[in-house]
């Protein structure tokens, strides 16, 4: 028996837990996919997923593929995460970038350093498979 001291276990990571409005987003990310919710009435794109129209109060919607591309609204570098997960891997890039497809998505923005980023700056939408049902998405 060793009494070797054990290294810590890595802290879990929180996962996004999908419903029924967001399931065909979170399929898209699986599938190498941006799937946004269009509405079925007055036709416009939303994000994130949800039940109503926020323009037309229509509760018919369906997903659509949507281009990869955006640009840098703005971003934010994470120093002080108050998860554990998250501040094992600090500091990182969180960026709000405007897709071309008129929504605005964040999520963490990586291979840029800060010290290069500018708003405006045209990035894509890339995939990091965390379990065999949910798939992140982040920037580079
Ligand atoms: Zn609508």
């Amino acid at each position: 028996m060793s009494t070797a001291p054990q290294p810590a276990p890595l802290p879990e990571r929180p996962m996004p837990v999908p419903t029924r409005e967001s399931q065909a987003y979170w399929d898209g990310l699986r599938d190498g996919k941006l799937m946004l919710q269009h509405c079925a009435s007055c036709g416009k794109v939303r994000h994130y997923p949800r039940p109503v129209c926020p323009h037309c109060f229509s509760m018919e919607s369906e997903f659509k593929a949507a281009p990869l591309t955006g640009k840098v609204h703005t971003w934010t570098v994470c120093h002080h995460p108050f998860n554990f997960f998250f501040k094992a891997q600090s500091p990182f890039i969180v960026a709000l970038v405007d897709m071309d497809a008129g929504v605005r998505i964040n999520a963490p923005l990586r291979g840029i350093a800060e010290g290069d980023l500018e708003i405006g700056q045209r990035v894509t939408l890339a995939f990091e498979p965390i379990t065999k049902d949910i798939t992140l998405p982040y920037f580079t």
